[in-house]
Order: structure tokens, then C-alpha cells, then sequence
């Protein structure tokens, strides 16, 4: 069966070598303070600024999940509070944990087809950290660059925490333009799930060291104490972050991914765009997403294409909380090769 669950999604094919290459080369049971980890782990970072274009002086971090990294950037790097800018279910789920552990969180939510009004954005100076969803998976929105820029220029003095956990590795992220980026692997990485991206720019690490949280067993000071020497403070997910290696020494430079998936959403768009019922979920073409499509249309097509799809040997992803039964969603993750998206508009047109 393909899925095109926007996550867990579609692993690359290579993985079963990537597998079979990690036993061989005994990595699975190389010790975390060894010079074979600690190498691994060095050489993931080059990787990520070689395909990814992270900027010199930002730094990888490991941990469990983007649920993880939740609840670290709330007690180990906000000062008093963050101000979260969200549209979906995953945003709200941010600011769910944030005002639990600071109970001044605080935030706005948008619609899926509004795009940020900075000009008329208002953040208090006693928010700290400015928290924003990228990608919101969940009813297939983004937040372009652009926006982000200009957050960047409004607000140059507080940090700003990015979530891309499923368009990190699809599209070209500009890293400069905030402190904090954070993802999972299963998403455009095409990996198992089972280990979080974080990563810091230079205020970020500044300001986590200056707040010094180091009571819980994912204290950021910690991790970044052993990152300094390419370690980390508890036994990693090393079969994680070696597959994660291997993919980025595969794919290639971000740009060119980056291109191809605009151009594949595009043609799913269209495709959707001639059907006689089925909408896209999202209209405004400037808060739409590159990396996850979302259908909508009456729930009793909707349960149709679902089924049909499968019996063809295609499962859609179901749509997310309160739009899971007028819904489906399609990932646009570079681990899906071109022909299977062929192969899905091809079906789609039939609609
Ligand atoms: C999938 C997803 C998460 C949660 O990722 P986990 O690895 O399950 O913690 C968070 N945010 C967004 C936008 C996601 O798509």
C-alpha cells in the first residue's frame, strides 16, 4: 500500500540498505561518548548546512520528537512568555503546553486562509519568544518566508521559535530569520518516527544560558553542554540519527527539492481545481502549503475517494480533528517519487 499520510509517512526506498549498512557497520551498538558517534553526529551537522543551508553558527540538537521540543522551549528558553501566532490544531497544541508550564502564554489564532497582518500585529514587551507554526499539517497552511521576514524586521528584539516539523527537508527554510527551527524525521525526511530536530541560532543559545534551567532530564543546557563536544546527555536514538546521515548524504541540495515540489503541488492543485466537487481546503494561494494538500468536499465523497483510493492500492491521509470527515490530505514529501504523485492525479482526475 502507498500512503500519502502527511506523517508517519512514505520512507524512502533505500532504507532496508541504510538498515542493513547500519548493522554491518556496527554503529547500532557504538557507544554515545565514542569518537564513532560523536563523528556521526558532526558530520549530520556539516550535512545540514551542506543540503539544508543552516547558517554556520546555527546547531543541531537531538531529541525524542516536536511534541518534545514543545515543552523544552517553553522551560529552558522563554523568560516569562510567548506569544503564539497559529491557525490549526498543531499551534493550538503549542500553546496548550506553553500555558502550562508559563501561564502567560498567550496568542491569536488565524483562519487556514488568512495569512499574517503584521502590520497590525501587536506583541507586548513582556513577550520574550514569538512562536509560530510554519506548516501547519494539520489543514494543509503555511507561513512563507516572506511573513516571517517581516516578523523578523517588526520584532527584532524578541526571539522567534519556528515550527516545521512537516517542511523541514521539503522546502528552502531561510534560518536566519529566526532563533529556533524545530522538526521530526518522519515527515519530508522519510524516516521512522522516533527523533526530534532542534536547532538554535546564536540568541537562542545565548538566552538558554543566561536562564540556566537545568532541573529536567531534557534541560537545554544540558544537551547543549554535550552538543559541544557532539554528545548528548542521555543514550540517543543513534539508528535515528544514522539514518538521518544517510538520507542527507542522498538527497539532493534543498533548492532543487524545494523546486519540484512547488511544481508537483502545483499540477495536484490543478488536478484538484478541474474535479466537479472537490475544493482545495485551502483558497488563499499565499497561506497554502507546499508540502501538504488538503481536499475538501461533502462527506459522503469524501469517504468514497478515501475507499476507492485504497482499493487501488493508494491510502489518502485522513483529514485532522474537527476536519477529519469533510477531508483528506495528500503529503508532498520528496520521498514520493514523481510517478506516484502521477499515478494519484491521475486517479484524482477521475473525480
Ligand atoms: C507531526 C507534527 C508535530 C508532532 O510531531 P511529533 O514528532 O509527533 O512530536 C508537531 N507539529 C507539526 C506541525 C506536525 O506536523
Amino acid at each position: 500500500m502507498l500512503t500519502f499520510a502527511a506523517g508517519p509517512s512514505k520512507v524512502y526506498e533505500a532504507l532496508p540498505h541504510y538498515l542493513n549498512d547500519a548493522y554491518t557497520q556496527g554503529i547500532l551498538s557504538a557507544n554515545h561518548r565514542s569518537s564513532v558517534f560523536m563523528s556521526l553526529y558532526e558530520e549530520t551537522e556539516q550535512l545540514m548546512k551542506e543540503k539544508l543551508h543552516l547558517p554556520e553558527n546555527y546547531q543541531l540538537l537531538f531529541t525524542s520528537s516536536a511534541t518534545e521540543n514543545w515543552e523544552i522551549i517553553s522551560q529552558s528558553i522563554v523568560q516569562s512568555a510567548s506569544f503564539h501566532v497559529y491557525s490549526g490544531s498543531f499551534g493550538k497544541k503549542w500553546i496548550e503546553f506553553a500555558k502550562y508550564i508559563l501561564p502567560h502564554t498567550d496568542g491569536i489564532k488565524i483562519q487556514a486562509n488568512q495569512v499574517i497582518d503584521v502590520p497590525n500585529l501587536e506583541i507586548e514587551e513582556r513577550f520574550d519568544l514569538i512562536a509560530i507554526t510554519q506548516n501547519e499539517t494539520s489543514n494543509a497552511s503555511q507561513v512563507s518566508m516572506d511573513y516571517l521576514e517581516a516578523i523578523r524586521e517588526k520584532y527584532a528584539k524578541k526571539l522567534i521559535a519556528v515550527d516545521t516539523t512537516s517542511s523541514m527537508g521539503g522546502i528552502e527554510l531561510r534560518f536566519e530569520l529566526a532563533d529556533i527551527w524545530y522538526a521530526s524525521v518522519q515527515k519530508c525526511f522519510g524516516l521512522p518516527a522516533g527523533l526530534g530536530i532542534l536547532i538554535l541560532g546564536p540568541k537562542a543559545k545565548e538566552q538558554t544560558l543566561q536562564k540556566g534551567e537545568r532541573g529536567r532530564y531534557n534541560s537545554l543546557t544540558f544537551m547543549l553542554e554535550n552538543a559541544a563536544s557532539y554528545q548528548t546527555h542521555y543514550t540517543p536514538n543513534v539508528l535515528g540519527i544514522y539514518l538521518l546521515n544517510r538520507v542527507l548524504q542522498d538527497i539532493p541540495e534543498i533548492q532543487h527539492t524545494d523546486k519540484s515540489l512547488r511544481e508537483r503541488m502545483l499540477k495536484l492543485e490543478t488536478c484538484i481545481a478541474q474535479t466537479s466537487s472537490l475544493r482545495l481546503l485551502v483558497d488563499n494561494e499565499l497561506s497554502r502549503s507546499t508540502t501538504v494538500l488538503g481536499v475538501s468536499g461533502p462527506e459522503e465523497l469524501i469517504t468514497r475517494v478515501k475507499k476507492e483510493a485504497e482499493k487501488q492500492g493508494m491510502q489518502l491521509g485522513s483529514g485532522y480533528g474537527p476536519l477529519k470527515p469533510t477531508s483528506f490530505r495528500i503529503a508532498n514529501f520528496p520521498a514520493i517519487t514523481d510517478a506516484e504523485i502521477d499515478r494519484l492525479i491521475a486517479f484524482l482526475s477521475t473525480y
